[in-house]
């Protein structure tokens, strides 16, 4: 009988998970290297004195995808997981006072709208109507396929769709069509920071941002947004995927075209049929692959902002702060540039709060607080000097200070129990992220689609990827959907990898 063919994936991110338990789905012996103690990657969890902090992703977006996966590892969401919907999905708080609370309910949105601007409601609907014509265009024709070859991408079919998408239109400058008070502008713009874009750069297709957010909802899972990575993790599991825990890969091993085997940082070799780098792309070509050209090529590519983190344990409660919140900097283009041009903590600086406990008591001690805080900010630049703590201080005050001018809270200082830091430094310590950037490479025009690095190694032919720096890009249900783009071109692909008659058996050689 013929052997399993073997694959290892390695990283435990979500993207590694899901493309892990595909390949078993398959019919693969899949073994998962994972560099740290727990799955998850940027979408861990921390929790400490009865606080459970999500560490990075805090909005659960797109839930048909989630359950589109669950579907394809032949289980269903609703039976794992409570969704539960956010709405207002965020309070925006702007430096002059006004206050907006985004939310699907029109005649609130018409309300607070109209009390800013006359025709901002007529805006708004316009505004979301492209955002929903841009999500369902990309969705199918882009973000939701492979492309085999730049012909496939700039196709006939296709080139007029990019017109419609308005691919080469700044997203920012689109939205003036239909808003003219630039808070406003800013209110449906800051979204990009998903994708870590400035919206002076980013496409103005990312409306599609918005129209998900308002139309098919922000959610939380009961239990956190790890609880996905929980029950993925135990799905796979359940497939037969064998995890790795404290086992980072320190070399990928290759001859003739072909990926031999990965050695881990204590000597230890795996070889397989098949490999899945969910490690950051670029981290990958530069750190475990032989010397190559192309990790020089992505060292110039543009790469996301980053992100200073506080994570608060609060020993009361603040009703002010809402589940999500925003905070927009006064002068939010200067803002852009200073993250994006200098790499730098912006001289004001905007941020987020995602306070969990809000829907869900257990995030907190009983009558106490579990706090988020994200400042972005720009991503590690060896070329120039950057003063972290003096960034990490600066970031810590203005959050105080903002809170203290808007919210009238005066001592959340004192009621500090403890404070977690993440800064780029962090991200990329922890998860090897190249450049420290929170989201991975960047996401205009020239780095998406088929000019985005393939889900597949040019030369070494078994060699795939899955997660956010491959196609299509970063976000969670985005990496979802890579793990399914990924094994469905494995797949496609058997041929040019799949080891005639038995297949390796998936061992440490050298132990
Ligand atoms: C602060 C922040 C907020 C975010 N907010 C949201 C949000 O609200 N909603 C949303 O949808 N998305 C959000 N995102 C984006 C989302 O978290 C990512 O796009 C997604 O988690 C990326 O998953 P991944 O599998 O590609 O990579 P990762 O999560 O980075 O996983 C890669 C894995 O590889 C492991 N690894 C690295 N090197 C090695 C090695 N040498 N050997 C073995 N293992 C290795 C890492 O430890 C890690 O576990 C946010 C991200 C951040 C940082």
């Amino acid at each position: 009988m013929a052997k399993k063919p073997t694959a290892i994936v390695i990283g435990a991110g979500i993207g590694g998970i899901a493309t892990a338990g595909r390949l078993a789905k398959q019919g693969f012996a899949v073994t998962v290297l994972e560099k740290n103690s727990t799955p998850g990657g940027r979408c861990g969890q921390i929790v400490r004195d009865g606080h459970r902090f999500d560490i990075g992703p805090t909005l659960f977006l797109m839930p048909e995808v989630w359950e589109e996966t669950f579907a394809a590892l032949g289980e269903k969401m609703s039976d794992h997981m409570r969704l539960v919907r956010i709405d207002p999905t965020y309070k925006v708080h702007f430096d002059d006072g006004l206050q907006l609370q985004l939310t699907s309910n029109l005649g609130e949105m018409q309300a607070q709208l109209e009390k800013v601007e006359k025709t901002a409601f007529t805006g708004f609907l316009g505004y979301i109507a492209e955002g929903s014509k841009h999500y369902k265009i990309s969705l199918e024709k882009f973000v939701g396929r492979n492309f085999y070859n730049i012909f496939e991408y700039f196709s006939l079919a296709n080139l007029p769709l990019l017109f419609q998408l308005k691919a080469l239109m700044k997203h920012y400058s689109n939205t003036g069509r239909f808003f003219k008070d630039e808070r406003l502008k800013a209110a449906f713009t800051f979204q990009n920071m998903y994708l870590g874009l400035s919206p002076y750069d980013a496409p103005a297709t990312y409306s599609l941002l918005q129209y998900t957010e308002l139309a098919e909802g922000v959610w939380y899972p009961m239990g956190g947004m790890y609880k996905g990575i929980e029950t993925l993790t135990a799905i796979a599991e359940k497939l037969g995927v064998r995890f790795v825990y404290n086992t980072p890969v320190k070399a990928i091993h290759c001859s003739n075209n072909k990926v031999e085997s990965v050695e881990t940082e204590t000597g230890q070799v795996y070889s397989a049929d098949l490999f899945v780098g969910n490690a950051d792309l670029p981290y990958i070509y530069k750190e475990l692959l032989p010397k190559n050209a192309e990790a020089d090529k992505l060292d110039k590519k543009l790469y996301t902002c980053s992100t200073i983190m506080f994570y608060w344990a609060v020993d009361k409660q603040y009703p002010q702060i809402a589940h999500h919140n925003v905070f927009l900097a006064g002068d939010y283009k200067a803002s852009f540039d200073q993250i994006f041009n200098e790499h730098k903590l912006p001289a004001q600086p905007s941020f987020y709060i995602h306070a969990p406990a809000r829907t869900d008591a257990a995030a907190a001690p009983q009558g106490q607080d579990t706090l988020y805080v994200l400042v972005p900010v720009g991503h590690m630049d060896a070329a120039n000097k950057q003063d972290w703590n003096e960034m990490v201080n600066r970031a810590r005050e203005t959050v105080f200070a903002r809170l203290e001018k808007e919210m009238a809270i005066t001592d959340l200082r004192e009621h500090i129990k403890f404070e977690m830091i993440n800064t780029p430094l962090t991200w990329k310590a922890q998860f090897n992220l190249e450049k420290g950037a929170a989201f991975g490479l960047s996401h205009n025009f020239w780095q998406v689609g088929f000019l985005r690095p393939q889900n597949r190694h040019a030369r070494f032919k078994n060699l795939y990827f899955a997660g956010a720096s491959t196609h299509p890009g970063t976000g969670l249900p985005i990496v979802l959907l890579s793990a399914r783009l990924t094994t469905e071109r494995i797949l496609k692909e058997a041929k040019s990898w799949q080891v005639e008659g038995t297949q390796l058996i998936l061992q440490p050689v050298n132990s």
